[in-house]
């Protein structure tokens, strides 16, 4: 069924859940929002474009997740508590099963967190959605990029490489256990939040392990050095792929949205006990070195050169 904008407005209203500190949500002409005194606000805004982002044939409710879980995996990434999001369709048209369907998706995932979508904006044109989500740190506590020192070790959090897999299996016989990474990522909000005060720096991994650890490396002034064997791999990526497809999928795939944080050796306990008790695995993958760049090691020590580094949206 094919409706006007307002109708799939009030579609979108009658179904979000609120929170307290939510004055005034959808419905007028913005929202008006009470934060708590003596935190401070972050914001992150991603968008997702139909072929790009996701691949076509994917589901509305997989879109709608994957919207949500992006943002939320960059809240994640700073430590932040998540509070409001807003959201910005583009559609082709006003179809409101498909909305209904998205909805279900992006919301389920909201109620986890305790998110409350409180606005954005509809309006005609190709498949795109554009989230924006705020959230809370404690000032001074967030997980930046540029704070990592040499001597720290680097970990990422759960496993790497399947979204990547997924979606070099589409259009054939795709592992449903890759296909639900690619689809339905798991932002680490709870890993973030635990982290401050023992991880030094931290990034959500979008463009893959190289790439992002690259950006706290170019942002810390420091080097890294990882060792292939240890990246973490799922039952289903080491089932599916041979070492070094696999390796390129964990070290140079994207959409992964793990966390890659560096902690210093003495915090080491204390991380491990911190991801332990939320159910996520950390695992070290190496350490802050003096210089800049990276070196990836392979079984035998010696510079494993990747088949390609992360995505990057401007470069062929
Ligand atoms: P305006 O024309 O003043 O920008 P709109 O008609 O675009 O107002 O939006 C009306 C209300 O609906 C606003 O509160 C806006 O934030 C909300 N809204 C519009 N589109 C969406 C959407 N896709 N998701 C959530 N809220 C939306
Ligand atoms: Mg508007």
């Amino acid at each position: 069924m094919s409706l006007g904008e307002f109708d799939l407005i009030a579609r979108i209203r009658a179904r979000v859940q609120q929170r307290g500190d939510v004055v005034l949500g959808i419905g007028d002409d913005a929202a008006l929002l009470q934060p708590p005194s003596g935190r401070q606000l972050v914001v992150t805004a991603d968008t997702l474009n139909d072929g790009v982002h996701f691949p076509g044939e994917t589901a509305p409710a997989d879109v709608g997740w994957k919207a949500l879980a992006v943002n939320l995996s960059d809240l994640a990434a700073m430590g932040a508590e998540p509070a409001w999001c807003t959201l910005s369709l583009s559609l082709p048209e006003a179809d409101s099963a498909w909305t209904d369907a998205f909805l279900d998706g992006f919301l389920e995932l909201a109620r986890q967190h305790d998110i409350a979508l409180i606005g954005g904006d509809t309006t005609r044109g190709p498949l795109s959605i554009s989230v924006t989500a705020m959230g809370f740190i404690e000032p001074g506590r967030a997980l930046r990029r540029d704070a990592a020192q040499v001597g720290d070790e680097i970990w990422v959090s759960g496993t790497l490489g399947d979204a990547a897999a997924a979606l070099a299996q589409l259009g054939g016989h795709g592992d449903a256990a890759l296909r639900v990474r690619l689809d339905r990522p798991t932002p680490r909000v709870e890993v973030g939040r635990a982290l401050i005060g023992i991880a030094n720096a931290a990034v959500d991994i979008s463009d893959g392990l190289l790439a992002d650890l690259g950006h706290i490396c170019e942002r810390s002034g420091v080097g890294a050095e990882i060792e292939m064997t240890s990246l973490p791999a799922s039952p289903a990526l080491q089932q599916a792929f041979e070492t070094a497809q696999r390796w390129s999928f964990q070290a140079a795939g994207g959409d992964d949205y793990e966390l890659c944080f560096t902690a210093p050796p003495s915090h080491r306990d204390e991380l491990l006990r911190v991801c332990e008790s939320i159910g996520v695995a950390a695992t070290r993958i190496g350490r802050i070195v003096r210089g800049s760049g990276i070196v990836a090691l392979d079984a035998d020590s010696r510079a494993w050169q990747a088949l390609r580094q992360g995505f990057d949206h401007f470069s062929r």
